[in-house]
């Protein structure tokens, strides 16, 4: 296909969970039968979906209730094979000092908020694959490179992609964290180490997970162990730098150890089921979501520590704002890069984000670190939040990601217009 001059309503730059779902909201929902809505979104890299006889992927993501409806919205969820997906209905949460299935131990319960679970537990590649099926199917092009040069105009953007240039109303950098889109767009960004890496697996373990999330807060660190759809876990263990590179270089028997020690043996002895990845930590954090004829969304803008679960749940919310400040704008004749639709896009989030970037990096701060005032607060906090039932749940509330200002896609119903 030559792309010489090829006109585009709507660029997408990258194709992770994030991107994808942005392109399939818009292109299910935009334009008429007569004009549908023009979007090309740019991955280079295309991950092949899991086979059903596959071994379950080590990178895995908790997917809130606001996610599963956007993911339905954009045409995704069905699509994904339920026999690799693993409902959470109750998610406990411990200190050090306690040992673990303590009665004094946090414990949500799905069932204490009238809901069937609190998410879902879902391979990072699964959900990504069934968007990008969901988008094509929609009329959506994607395109295997990547922009070498932006030009943003008075009228359009036009990305150099070799010898083609590709013009577009409006801009979406979904291109993660290394952003080459923020850059372009003269978007700053501050990016601060949390001087951790994460440490993910998946483990056999001798008792069942219960469909149960475990999460237990270590001196310095956390240990996360999330349910797998073949029994097997996810474990999330997020350790100082010096510590993680330690346990990396531990043989599959000594890792087992200090992992079921690290974990006090909450689900019995464990076994390593796949190889061991050390993801470094970093928080990074955007002044402004959108620029002239752009906008970021998902880690392109924001990403916070993995310890609530948070990252590409608040990035499906960006999706699906962004999404309705668009499609809103197209019905009203409007051009989706105008900037009066990129503010509306930009006071959202900017005001949804900035508290629970701000919960998120105050719990790490006040839970993974030993001794200290901190930490003594932090252990009262816990047990003063198990002694409200108001409390929990809030907190449930806000582990289905159902607080704040939601889009549409996000209140069911799937329909987006
Ligand atoms: C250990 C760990 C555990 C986590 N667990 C959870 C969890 O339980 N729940 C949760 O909500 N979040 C979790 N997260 C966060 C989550 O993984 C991220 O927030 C999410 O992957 C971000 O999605 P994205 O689409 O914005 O970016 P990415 O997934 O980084 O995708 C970016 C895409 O852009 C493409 N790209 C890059 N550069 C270019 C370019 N120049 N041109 C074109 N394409 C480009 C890449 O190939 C990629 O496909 C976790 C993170 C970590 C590290």
């Amino acid at each position: 296909m030559s792309l010489e001059a090829s006109r585009w309503d709507v660029l997408i730059v990258g194709g992770g969970p994030v991107g994808a779902c942005a392109g399939a909201l818009l292109q299910r929902a935009g334009g008429t039968a007569r004009r549908p809505l023009r979007i090309a979104l740019l991955e280079p890299v295309r991950a092949a979906p899991p086979a059903p006889h596959d071994a379950l992927d080590v990178r895995v993501s908790a997917w809130s209730r606001a996610s599963e409806r956007i993911l339905r919205a954009a045409g995704a969820w069905e699509r994904i094979a339920t026999q690799r997906i693993q409902p959470y209905e109750r998610m406990c949460v411990w200190p050090a000092h306690l040992p673990a299935r303590s009665p004094d131990a946090l414990l949500f319960d799905a069932a204490h908020a009238g809901e069937p679970n609190l998410g879902t537990i879902a391979e990072n590649r699964l959900v990504q694959c069934a968007l990008l099926e969901a988008f094509v199917a929609a009329g959506g092009t994607v395109i295997p490179a990547q922009f070498s040069h932006l030009r943003i105009g008075e009228h359009d953007v036009q990305a150099q992609l070799g010898a083609d240039v590709l013009h577009c109303s409006l801009l979406v950098g979904a291109d993660g964290a290394r952003s080459r889109v923020r850059e372009a767009v003269g978007l700053a960004a501050q990016v601060e180490s949390y001087g951790q890496s994460a440490i993910v697996a998946n483990v056999a373990t001798e008792r069942p997970h219960e469909r149960t999330a475990w999460q237990r807060f270590l001196g310095a660190g956390t240990l996360a162990f999330l349910p797998l759809a073949d029994g097997a876990s996810s474990i999330v263990w997020s350790v100082e730098e010096a510590q993680a590179r330690e346990r990396m270089a531990l043989t599959p028997q000594q890792f087992e150890a200090a992992l079921l020690e690290a974990s006090d043996g909450v689900l019995g002895a464990v076994r390593l089921i796949s190889e061991r990845l050390a993801l470094p930590l970093r928080s990074l954090r955007t002044e402004r979501l959108a620029a002239a004829r752009s906008a970021l969304i998902g880690d392109a803008a924001h990403v916070v520590h993995p310890l609530a679960g948070q990252g590409v749940n608040l990035g499906l919310l960006d999706a699906a704002a962004l999404a309705e400040c668009v499609l809103d704008a197209q019905r009203r004749g409007e051009d989706p890069g105008a900037a009066t639709v990129l503010r509306r896009y930009e006071r959202w989030r900017k005001s949804e984000l900035a508290p629970m970037t701000l919960a998120i990096d105050t719990f790490n701060r006040f839970l993974a670190h030993e001794g200290g005032p901190l930490a003594h607060l932090a252990r009262h906090g816990l047990a003063w939040v198990n002694r409200s039932e108001s409390l929990k749940r809030l907190f449930i509330a806000q582990a289905l990601g159902l607080t704040g200002e939601l889009p549409r896609a996000a209140r069911g119903g799937e329909a987006l217009s």
